[in-house]
Parts: structure tokens; sequence; C-alpha cells
């Protein structure tokens, strides 16, 4: 089996390291050189896009914001899965929000707006405090604005104007306004389905961010009450969409029920846990349904917590010295905030489990993991 993928980055690299001892080949197509590469060593390429497509069996991809023109001679090729549109939904607020309201699936009430008149009635309808998110390539909480008070009003649609206006992007740009959701926890979900339809939810998630950005995810098997939830709406929006591989699904809980948030129609940062904690990590997973092999189990095996590390190439050796730690660097060159790698602590039991946690986190830096003890130490 060959498989392409689009994008080079880490998802692909660790894609590609599930792969190989089922013998599947992978190589990655980086949109922004225009060269289908080793994802495991980037400097090795294999020419153009159409030389990538004659060289695989299936195509996929790491992410969603791939130019349509891309997206359209893959699927051309009757290789890509997921689908075209499902990676169109997940980069476009607005056909996001759209496969939610059509799959009857709970989100957070919201208007799409790109013009002042539509920002106005959206301010009519909508109880503050609102959330403004671009349409078009929004991620790590980049192109959002928050309006707490009205007196904001008027600077925030200046500044969404401008944006609009001057935005390059292919698709005409917009944003979608949703009202701020008071959630008790955010929490999310990676689920795979195959091409015959079947479908299998990983446990829910516990996600903590840093200015907008994942930085810890705890996955021990509680909420038990709200999986069943979950997995209801993963199947309703995967089988919406025909859905072939790992799809990952952001909620907010409030109360004992789920909101989305959004979905990513790719393996997710809040499921690289799955590689220490699940019988079958969600790469593997997400190789093995896209190239029509059976789709492994997704039971949680131990509990699990996932650290990003942001910004820096290293972290102290002695957190190792601690059992059911494992460290996952992506070979990337140090920049401000750049995910470049992932640490993993496991535990037979949540309480052993965030024992570990805790030890991991009073070794590290607070400089370069801010927050993150905090966040742990109020862990129960
Ligand atoms: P990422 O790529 O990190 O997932 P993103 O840029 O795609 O982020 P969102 O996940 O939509 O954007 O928003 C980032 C964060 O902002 C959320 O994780 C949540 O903490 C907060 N947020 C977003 N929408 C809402 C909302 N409607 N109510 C309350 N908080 C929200
Ligand atoms: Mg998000």
């Amino acid at each position: 089996m060959k498989v392409l993928v689009l994008g080079a980055g880490q998802l692909a690299r660790m894609m590609a390291l599930a792969s190989k001892p089922l013998n599947i080949e992978v190589r990655a197509y980086d949109v922004g050189s225009d060269q289908v590469v080793d994802p495991l060593s980037p400097s090795v390429t294999f020419g153009d896009l159409d030389a990538g497509i004659a060289f695989a069996d299936s195509i996929t991809a790491e992410f969603e914001h791939i130019s349509h023109e891309v997206l359209d001679r893959c699927e051309d090729s009757g290789k890509l899965f997921p689908s075209s549109q499902s990676i169109k939904t997940g980069g476009d607020r607005r056909l996001e929000k759209s496969l939610l309201e059509q799959a009857n699936v709970k989100n957070a009430t919201h208007h799409v707006v790109a013009t002042k008149a539509e920002f106005d009635n959206a301010l009519k309808h909508l109880k503050l405090p609102l959330i403004l998110k671009s349409a078009l390539a929004g991620y790590d909480g980049k192109g959002q604005w928050r309006l707490k008070d009205i007196s904001q009003a008027d600077a925030i649609w200046k500044e969404v104007d401008t944006f609009i206006k001057e935005d390059t992007s292919a698709q005409q740009q917009a944003v979608v306004i949703e009202q701020m959701v008071p959630f008790d926890r955010e929490v999310s979900m990676v689920g795979v389905r195959d091409k015959n339809g079947e479908t299998k939810s990983y446990p829910l998630t516990e996600n903590h961010h840093t200015n907008g950005v994942l930085s810890v995810s705890l996955a021990t098997g509680a909420h038990a009450n709200l999986q069943a939830q979950a997995s209801e709406a993963f199947d309703k929006i995967a089988n919406a969409l025909d859905y072939v591989g790992v799809l990952a699904i952001e909620f907010f809980q409030v109360g004992e029920s789920l909101l989305v948030n959004e979905i990513a129609p790719r393996v997710h940062n809040s499921g690289h846990w799955t590689q220490q904690g699940a019988d079958t990590c969600q790469f593997e997973n997400h190789m093995r349904a896209v190239s029509q092999l059976p789709l492994g189990s997704t039971a949680l095996v131990r509990p699990t917590a996932m650290i990003n590390v942001l910004g820096t190439d290293s972290v102290p050796n002695s957190i190792l010295s601690i059992p059911s730690v494992t460290m996952h660097w992506y070979g990337k060159s140090k920049r401000a905030g750049r995910k470049m790698g992932h640490i993993n602590v496991s535990g037979s039991d949540r309480v052993e489990l965030l024992q570990r946690l805790q030890q991991v986190v009073s070794l590290l830096p607070e400089n370069d993991f801010p927050e993150v003890n905090d966040y742990v130490s109020q862990l129960k």
C-alpha cells in the first residue's frame, strides 16, 4: 500500500511512523514547496503533485487549509479519502456550521456575517458576549475577536471589515459570530470511520488551552455519561459526510450536555495520547481506514495525558526517568509558539497518572510551559 498525505508536518510524520509496521509506504506533499517529500526526512524529494498522485493507492490530508485546486485534482484521481467535500467543510466555518445544522448536532447559536447590515442584524438576534471567527483559515485561536460589551461593536466591526476586505483567499472571506458558551469544560473526541461505514470512537479527552493553543490533554476514561452523546454526534457528522478516516470533534461541556465547537477532518493534537493510551493509535487507525484495512480497537488501555511542547527544542532529560513517559519530537526548527513535540504520560489508573504528571511538570521550566503546572495541580 502507498499513501500520499497532503501536508508535510508532524501529523504526516506520525502517520508515516505508524504505517511502517503495516508495510504502508507514506509520502507527503508539501503545499509550500509544491514537492512530494519523505515525511521523516523532508529534504528527500520525489517530484511534484502529479508524481505524488501517480505514486499513491490512496491520498489523504493532515490539514484542512489546502487550496481547492489541489483538493480537486486529488479527488479527480478517485483516491482521496476523506473526500474533498469533507476537507473543505473542515476548512470553512460556514460549511461546518451548516453541516452541524443539517446533521442535527447541537452547536453554539450563530450568524454568518460579511457586511455591516448582516453584522447589525446578528447583534439584534444574538446575546452578548459574542465571539467572531474568520470563516476561512482560522486555527489556534487566530482570526478571532471577542465582543463583550456593545460599546466595542463599532471598533470590532472596523477591524473585521478590513480583515474581510484585505483577505486574499480564493473563496470569499466572512466571519461566523457565535454566542459565547458558558462551558464547564472543553473536551474532544477522535473517531474513525471506514469505507463500509463502520465507526469507532476513542474515549473523550479533556483539553486545557494556554493562550488559545492546546497545552494539555487528558484521557482517563472518565465521562462515561457523555461518551454516548459524543459518539452519536460523531456518527451523525461522519455519516453525513460519508467520511473515511479519523475525524476529531471539539465540544463544550455545559452541565451534562455537549455542544460541538468545531470539527477537524484529520488526526488531531488532542488525540496524540492514543499513541501510548489506546489499543490502536489514531495515526494507525487513520491509515487503516484509508487503506481499506480493518479498523483497530479504540479502547483505552491505560489513562494517558499529553503535554504539548511549544516553541522550545529541549526539555529536561530527567523526565524520561519517570515510568511511562514518552517523548515525541517532530524534527522542526525552533520558532516562538511552534508545535515542536509532545510528551505522553501514562499510569495504570487516574491516581497514578496524576502523580506522574505532577512529577513531570515539576521538572518542566515554567517559562516554556506557562500555566501547565497550575492546571495539573488542580486536577483531582
Ligand atoms: P484550534 O485550532 O486551537 O482548535 P481555532 O482557532 O480553530 O482553535 P476554536 O477552537 O473555535 O478556534 O476556538 C478557540 C478557543 O476559543 C476554544 O477552544 C474555546 O476555548 C474558545 N471558544 C471558541 N468559541 C467559543 C464559544 N462559542 N464560547 C466560548 N468559548 C469559545
Ligand atoms: Mg479549536
